[in-house]
């Protein structure tokens, strides 16, 4: 892939591109594009960009009066789409129209936003998302109109009803038997692949996923923080198109079956001097998990904003189906070397490895804005460091197990259990992310999820029929 603009435009011309993607993000986290010419390209398009946006019909973006708006390519995220011919795709920021500078409710300013602050401590971050996600043959909605009901009908190439040769995944035992029980790695091995030749991905793993029917996971080498968010947009962007190509649907959503695992995007993280010289979470001294007094602050500044952070890291209605007991999803504020039903885990079979100590923060799930994510983690992490806020004690119980007396003896508290407690937390616990989260993006971002927590809680849902229909 290019590093600069220069290279940018050879790669247009090596590759015989014709058509260049013009790629961005809008606040709630979809990836968005429109199509041009790849002759309209030349030296200036990287530092000028393209006035090819009306920023009034995406999301959290602008009001009609305002809608002119301009995408500038970032030269290092040009790849060629390889399912198709003779295109490239390129992710972009976006600037308001009229020379007025960077729009500041484009996701990826926020992240850029993050960078400069820490640099500006003194710190740089690294990010290591696991991407889960599921994988069907079919999903049959039947939601299109209000007065025609609220249900749907999911069909996975796993499930028993399906025809696959009579292999059934056990119920949560989809961690991991081989083919031909895991029926994805065709899948799976494509978008790695895909990943890998095309897309500048470094991949650790993939595998199945817990899940009866059609879960999975991808990990990628930790990055830095917007390039990490970057490589999110484009690990879902190429899984979901390689998943169309085999008349599939791949999906993000953190809960789409009853009584199965969800989905999560669990986020490995670690703060390092500026330089990078040096890993700040790593303490060899530390006999519980190696963790630094700094870590443990970056820990504490999570904790003590966890509630607040719900709103940015699992930020859909659907999130909130996720975080209950017995599916591997974290419900509590505690943090713990192994424990899974805390919300931070410390790993720690590296022992020995400076590089590789990090916090692993469980709750966020991939219906997330990945730029924005990242960005209030790292901010909560440097709260936490800059006020030395303790974490107090690892519980290494199972915290599901302990009674709500002693759990508040330990000082902890439960994640928002909806999108709308969410949201209030948020609104009275802010200040942490204001040298970031300009006060306009997160407005307009307040009242985007609140308009859709109060559409979709106008839904009577099927449950409810069959819970009230006796009333
Ligand atoms: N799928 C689980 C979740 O929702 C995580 C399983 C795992 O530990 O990888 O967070
Ligand atoms: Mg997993
Ligand atoms: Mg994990």
């Amino acid at each position: 892939m290019p590093s600069n603009a220069e290279e940018a435009l050879k790669f247009l011309k090596d590759n015989k591109i014709e058509w260049v993607d013009l790629q961005f993000t809008d606040l709630p986290g979809r990836l968005q594009h429109v199509t041009i010419p790849a002759s309209d390209f030349d030296e200036n398009s990287f530092k000028e960009g393209f006035g090819k946006l009306d920023g009034s019909s995406i999301r959290g973006f602008t009001m009609i009066y305002e809608s002119d708006m301009i995408l500038q390519p970032i030269p290092q995220t040009m790849s060629i789409i390889p399912w198709m011919n003779g295109v490239a795709r390129v992710l972009t920021k976006v600037y308001w129209g009229g020379g007025k500078g960077r729009f500041e409710r484009d996701p990826r300013f926020i992240a850029e936003e993050a960078e400069r602050t820490q640099e500006e401590q003194g710190y740089t971050s690294f990010f290591g998302p696991e991407l889960e996600f599921f994988i069907f043959d079919r999903v049959d909605l039947d939601v299109a109109l209000p007065q025609s009901g609220t249900g749907y009908k999911i069909y996975a190439r796993e499930s028993p009803w399906h025809d696959n040769g009579g292999f059934m995944i056990r119920y949560k035992e989809g961690y991991y038997p081989a083919p031909p029980i895991d029926q994805l790695m065709d899948i799976r091995v494509e978008a790695v692949d895909t990943l890998t030749k095309y897309f500048g991905f470094i991949i650790e793993a993939t595998h199945h996923e817990v899940a009866t029917a059609g879960q999975g996971e991808i990990d990628f080498r930790f990055s830095t923080l917007a390039d990490t968010a970057d490589k999110v947009q484009t690990l879902k962007y190429v899984l979901k198109n390689v998943a169309a190509k085999h008349n599939m649907v791949a999906t993000f959503m953190p809960k789409p079956m009853y009584g199965d695992n969800g989905t999560g995007m669990h986020t490995h993280f670690s703060l390092w001097t500026k330089d990078t010289k040096k890993n700040l979470m790593y303490d060899p001294n530390d006999e519980y998990a190696e963790i630094s007094q700094t870590g443990r602050y970056a820990i504490g500044g999570i904790l003590t904003h966890a509630r607040a952070l719900s709103a940015i890291v699992s930020p859909t209605v659907n999130s909130y189906r996720r975080l209950v007991p017995g599916f591997e999803a974290p419900v509590y504020t505690a943090w713990s070397k192994s424990n899974r039903s805390a919300i931070i885990r410390v790993p720690s079979y590296y022992r020995g490895m400076e590089k590789a100590k990090r916090i692993e923060y469980r709750a966020p799930d991939p219906s997330t804005n990945p730029y924005l994510a990242f960005s209030a983690i790292l901010m909560a992490a440097l709260d936490g460091v800059n006020k030395k806020i303790d974490p107090g004690d690892p519980v290494d119980e199972n915290i599901y197990h302990l009674t709500p007396d002693k759990r508040k003896e330990l000082g902890i508290r439960e994640l928002p259990r909806s999108l709308d407690e969410a949201l209030d937390e948020l609104e009275s616990d802010n200040e942490f992310l204001k040298p970031v989260f300009n006060s306009s993006m997160l407005n307009v971002y307040v009242d985007l999820k609140r308009d859709e927590a109060k559409t979709l809680q106008m839904y009577p849902h099927p449950m409810e029929l069959y819970y009230y229909m006796d009333s």
